[in-house]
């Protein structure tokens, strides 16, 4: 029982690697190890060192065929008794291997005249797989295997499995690594007694997981629980408190404009503009920014509200408290189409009210885009809306006052980094307010966005309705497109969601032109729409506008449709091969739907058989529509191996701690980041030194400069 979701914890770890490639527009012709290494920032013995295996395999003993059972991975040696191409069902090389103890085929349905050579009859050879009962008896398909001699030692380490990509072979990456980590510079950095209790040293820490010995507990090692592991965990949390309490302290010496909405202004006059009446939630939460903005020092605050809950309305009302004094309001969502909605719903709002508005997004270019960017430059664009393209260095603002970003996870480091220094451009600090969907507990919240204020809508806008979610393997598919045919002809709207597979862009387009194309056929009288991520953002907005104007019934989409999407009209959602979809994500994507007045349906189609936690994350969608349940679920069952989605849930993204497992570890670095800070403020001394060694090895160095004026 406690073995197949290990299994499939590992599978899903070997077919996520955690570190993303170089994306293709930047990817030049790379070829060899080494240049693959650079591309996976592995250049220096430090970096090589902290590279963690994914999981072990046991060479370091042998298995009596007789011995090992149906399922088990071994290792096992004997002679070639037997070898020979076969061509049925096709082309295969099949050899026989007898220890001795037993015999077992060795099946390889693809294979190089250099198997056939080792695997010669008589040839003895050493042989790993997952050993299988087939029709014809035991055996092994596709297994490792090398020619030994008699009496070969066999490895004194576990062998480590690293993350990498296909031009770096594990045994370049293995050797590079070993030969790392009798360099790289691993000094305690801790003073004494600050390490827990039952903890290794740092170096003893990466050397038992880089060459566990052959006793060491593989399950402990690779479910994270080993006390090795434990030590980097910690590791990393106190780098992480460190970096927040560094950027408090730069952000606290740092002067903003004292913003206040006007009597009479376009505050007030905005609010009884609106077609409907604030939350109570909304009036809270608009207090409690507005008490930020009229400081002198920036705010940095973050507004979380779940999907629905209207977090833009209160965006835009604190946009009009600083135009209202005077200054610009920049709002950045992370993709065009959502930034397109913001701009079409606050035109609708603010226009009208005389309010001066601008539009950059990456698509926009020319002589539109100079236009633009002189508008803002001029002061005349008191809103400018738009993707990260508001952030490029020919955009200047005459009188930069808030900045808002919409799901801020969803920006890159790199951008926010953009945007910092956007903002430090000005001899003041603008206010910064940032929105996300995905609630983060309280206990997250107050360690690692301890730099941050946060304000919560904890109440949804009435008249909401509620979403019944279903479950249906996708063998009862054509069940649900004839529900769906039957629910267009009541004149009702549907999304139909394809997966976003991170590793193949390829693939994804394929999942949804494909569904697009059949359910074409299905509802020929239709029109059904397409919208994915590659496509030019015209056609995206062409395809949308259809969509949002009611004329397009159907709308097949990857995950582009995620965030932020609005058409209340819009009251059914599938989602194909919802299994492979994260808790948050699956949240945020049925949150498109219960918008308007009509009985919501959301249809998540599964492909059988469910994992243990797949099926866990997908019942619990059934049972709740609630964000802080979900969002406590999702980090539940986030243990091991990466979901999908799971880097975009809002949650913040550790490179080694796992969340749910820390709170323990926490503490011990929230005190210890006191008890170093106490002593060396600055960080000065090599002690110091050292530790900002570890805030760049755990990539918090990032987070650190984005408050240091760059
Ligand atoms: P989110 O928090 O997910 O960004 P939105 O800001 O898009 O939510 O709001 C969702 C919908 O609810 C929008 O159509 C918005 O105009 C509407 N809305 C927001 N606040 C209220 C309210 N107080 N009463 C009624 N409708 C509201
Ligand atoms: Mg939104």
């Amino acid at each position: 029982m406690a073995e197949a979701p290990a299994r499939e914890r590992d599978r899903q770890r070997d077919h996520a690697p955690t570190i993303p490639e170089t994306p293709p527009s930047a990817a030049r012709k790379t070829s060899g190890p080494a240049r693959a290494l650079e591309r996976l920032h592995l250049t220096r013995d430090i970096d090589l060192a902290l590279h963690l295996p994914l999981r072990y395999e046991d060479e370091t003993r042998l298995t009596r065929i007789a011995d090992a059972h149906d399922g088990d991975t071994v290792q096992v040696e004997g002679t070639v008794a037997d070898a020979r191409i076969e061509y049925r069902p096709r082309r295969q090389l099949v050899a026989r291997l007898d220890d001795g103890s037993g015999t077992l085929v060795l099946r390889f349905l693809n294979f190089y005249p250099s198997h056939q050579k080792t695997l010669a009859r008589g040839a003895r050879v050493r042989v790993r797989g997952e050993l299988r009962g087939g029709f014809l008896g035991r055996e092994m398909v596709h297994p490792t295997f090398k020619a030994v001699q008699v009496d070969a030692p066999l490895a004194a380490a576990l062998t480590p499995v690293y993350p990498t990509v296909a031009q770096l072979p594990q045994t370049y990456l293995r050797k590079a690594i070993a030969s790392a980590l009798t360099r790289a510079p691993l000094h305690e950095v801790l003073p004494v007694g600050a390490v827990p209790r039952g903890l290794p040293s740092l170096r003893e820490a990466l050397m038992t997981l880089h060459q566990p010995s052959a006793d060491a507990s593989m399950t402990a090692l690779q479910d994270h629980a080993h006390p090795a592991w434990q030590r980097l965990k910690f590791e990393e949390l106190l780098a992480q408190q460190l970096s927040q309490h560094e950027a408090r302290r730069e952000r606290a010496a740092l002067r903003a404009p004292q913003l206040r909405a006007a009597a009479g202004g376009l505050h007030e006059r905005l609010l009884s503009a609106l077609p409907f009446q604030l939350t109570r939630a909304q009036r809270r939460v608009g207090d409690e920014i507005a008490a930020d903005l009229a400081q002198a020092r920036p705010m940095h605050r973050l507004l979380q509200g779940d999907v629905g809950s209207g977090k833009t309305v209160v965006a835009a009302l604190a946009a009009a408290v600083a135009i209202d004094a005077g200054w610009q309001c920049a709002l950045m969502a992370p993709t065009e189409i959502l930034a397109e909605q913001h701009f079409r719903k606050l035109v609708s709002w603010l226009e009208p009210l005389g309010v001066g508005m601008a539009w950059l997004t990456g698509s926009r270019k020319g002589k539109a885009r100079a236009q633009m960017v002189e508008r803002v430059a001029g002061g005349e664009a008191r809103l400018v809306i738009g993707t990260h393209a508001v952030i490029q260095d020919d955009v200047r603002f005459a009188r930069l006052g808030l900045a808002v970003i919409d799901e801020q996870h969803r920006f890159g480091v790199q951008q926010r980094l953009q945007l910092r220094r956007k903002l430090a451009l000005q001899g003041v600090e603008p206010h910064l307010l940032m929105m996300s969907a995905t609630p983060i507990p309280r206990t997250l919240a107050m360690s690692y966005f301890a730099d941050l204020d946060v304000s919560t809508l904890d109440e949804l806008p009435p008249g909401r309705q509620p979403v019944l979610t279903k479950l249906f393997a996708d063998t009862r598919r054509d069940e649900v497109v004839a529900r769906i045919r039957d629910e267009i002809g009541n004149g009702r709207q549907v999304y139909w969601v394809c997966p976003l597979i991170e590793e193949s862009a390829k693939l994804d387009l394929q999942n949804a032109t494909e569904t697009h194309r059949m359910l074409c056929e299905a509802l020929p009288q239709q029109m059904v729409g397409l919208l994915h991520g590659r496509m030019p953002a015209g056609e995206k907005a062409a395809v949308m506008s259809l969509f949002t104007g009611g004329q397009m019934p159907l709308l097949v989409a990857t995950t582009v449709i995620e965030v932020g999407v609005d058409v209340p009209n819009a009251n059914i959602m599938v989602i194909e091969h919802a299994e492979r979809f994260g808790l948050a994500q699956l949240h945020q994507l049925r949150g498109r739907v219960g918008r308007g007045s009509r009985e919501s349906f959301c249809m998540l189609l599964f492909k059988s058989p469910l994992g243990e936690s797949a099926r866990q994350r997908l019942e619990m969608m059934e049972k709740t529509e609630d964000g802080f349940k979900i969002a406590e679920k999702d980090l539940e069952l986030r243990g091991g191996g990466e979901v999908m989605g799971a880097r975009q849930s809002g949650m913040p993204e550790f490179r080694i701690a796992e969340v749910p497992a820390f709170a323990e570890l926490l503490a011990a670095s929230r005190d210890d980041a006191k008890l170093v800070l106490g002593q060396d403020p600055q960080l000065a001394s090599p002690r110091g030194e050292a530790l900002r060694l570890l805030l760049y090895l755990f990539e918090c160095d990032e987070a650190v400069r984005l408050f240091r004026a760059a």
